[in-house]
């Protein structure tokens, strides 16, 4: 079992990063290469900017070469609970952004040519309990009038020609979502922002920033930088002021990958091949790949990741594919990792600037699309358009005793699995 991403060890990774010093001033320096920063890279250099990235590691090394591959619509609430907090104009507008986002990552791979395996699959939504179905179907007519018409409830009889398990009993279908093979993805956005004028700096650190006259001091393991305008797009990373580290809580998520398991047993286990949820708070996600393997995901425990947390978390998402797939048999695993996800106290990315910096984070694990949506709509706040960005209102309080390492998440894990069982 390799103990690394699936998507990164089965795409050519990018090669256009530059190898001399990090010097001079340019517009924009955009902080982290992920899919937030690329994308922002691309958009502010496409539009006459000299832009910077200063990546810590290697583009997308971190959640956004980590996750399930999942390119979904809809928010992690349940629509009706979105309404009830924001109002129902809000709420649609969050929701909407969300099928935006999948929308420009279509378009991007399409404008930049590049081969990731995009596919308008649709997401599946699984309920655990009969009672998480009964709440599901209460929500659904307010959702399809307002924010989603081609959503579709399936009954638990009708779940079998979606996905051949006994451990769910109904689900809520949204055509929209999509899925795509992320390392793929993002080393083509890379590509692409170095096409657009972009300069992509790998193996450079941030270790302080500095207002100054005109701009901003960054500082580097790679050299000093000035710049214009600055981007934060670090993610979970603690880099940023203690602002951003009193709102934003680190959380382990963890995938594994089976072998390829062939046609037969792929039709027997998700004949439709859609994107898959569960409603449990320490739920899972699932999909198959092109060559016929399963990426099963999940919370698994409360632990951030690293190699021993990481196979630790392997084992309880092999047992629980196991209790739900048993028809598969003994299966091997191929692939096994852990990552961080930017997690905010309700679920809702925020973006905007703060104390002269442009930031845009919290995607709270639905960050695939929405973070290479934001990079698009943080160039054009950069440039002056402040209404790009769908989540301008949104107030962002700390979260209370919260300054750094998420102390407070083993109690957190213990009352989340508590109320997956009395829920
Ligand atoms: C296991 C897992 C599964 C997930 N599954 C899904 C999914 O299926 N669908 C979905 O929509 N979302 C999913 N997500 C969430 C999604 O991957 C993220 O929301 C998204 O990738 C965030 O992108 P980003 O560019 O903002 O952050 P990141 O990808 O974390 O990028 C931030 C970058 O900043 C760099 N950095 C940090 N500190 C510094 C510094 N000091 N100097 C320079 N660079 C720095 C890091 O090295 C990193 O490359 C998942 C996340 C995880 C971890």
């Amino acid at each position: 079992m390799k103990p690394v991403p699936y998507w990164l060890d089965t795409a050519t990774p990018f090669s256009g990063a530059e190898l001399g010093p990090v010097e001079g001033s340019v517009d924009v320096a955009v902080i982290g290469g992920g899919l937030t920063g690329l994308s922002a890279a691309r958009a502010l250099a496409r539009g006459g900017a000299s832009v910077a990235v200063l990546e810590k590691g290697k583009v997308v090394g971190e959640a956004s070469g980590r996750n399930g591959g999942h390119v979904n619509n809809g928010t992690a609430h349940n629509f009706a609970a979105l309404v009830e907090s924001l109002g129902l104009d809000r709420a649609r507008a969050i929701y909407h952004a969300f099928d935006e986002a999948v929308d420009t990552m279509e378009r991007i791979a399409s404008e930049e040519g590049i081969a990731c395996d995009f596919r308008r699959s649709g997401k599946i939504k699984l309920a655990a309990k009969p009672e998480h179905y009964e709440k599901i179907a209460r929500g659904f007519e307010l959702l399809q009038r307002e924010a989603d018409p081609e959503a579709r409830l399936v009954p638990r009889e009708a779940l079998r020609q979606e996905v051949g398990s006994n451990a769910f009993f109904g689900g809520i279908l949204h055509p929209r979502s999509a899925q795509m093979h992320v390392g793929r993805f993002g080393a083509g956005l890379a590509e692409a922002a170095t096409r657009r004028g972009a300069h992509i700096f790998e193996d450079a650190p941030v270790t302080t920033m500095r207002r100054e006259a005109g701009g901003h001091r960054i500082v580097t393991a790679r050299g000093t930088l000035r710049a214009k305008q600055v981007l934060l797009a670090t993610g979970a990373s603690k880099l940023g002021p203690m602002y951003f580290r009193r709102r934003l809580v680190p959380l382990g998520s963890y995938v594994i990958v089976t072998e390829p398991l062939g046609p037969d047993r792929i039709a027997a286990i998700m004949p439709t091949q859609r994107t898959a949820t569960t409603t449990r708070i320490i739920g899972n996600y699932f999909r198959t790949t092109p060559d016929g393997r399963l990426v099963w995901g999940g919370r698994a425990r409360f632990a951030l990741p690293s190699q021993a947390s990481d196979a630790k978390s392997g084992r309880v998402l092999e047992a629980q594919l196991r209790e739900t797939f048993p028809q598969l048999g003994p299966v091997r695993v191929d692939y096994c990792w852990g990552g961080t996800i930017d997690a905010t106290q309700d679920r809702l990315p925020r973006a905007g600037e703060q104390d002269g910096i442009f930031y845009a984070t919290g995607y709270s694990g639905h960050g695939v699309q929405m973070s290479v949506h934001m990079g698009e709509a943080m160039a054009a706040v950069m440039g002056g358009r402040p209404e790009a960005n769908p989540f301008r209102d949104l107030q962002w309080h700390p979260v209370p005793g919260h300054f750094g390492p998420p102390w407070f998440m083993p109690f957190v894990g213990l009352y989340y699995r508590v109320m997956d069982r009395i829920s």
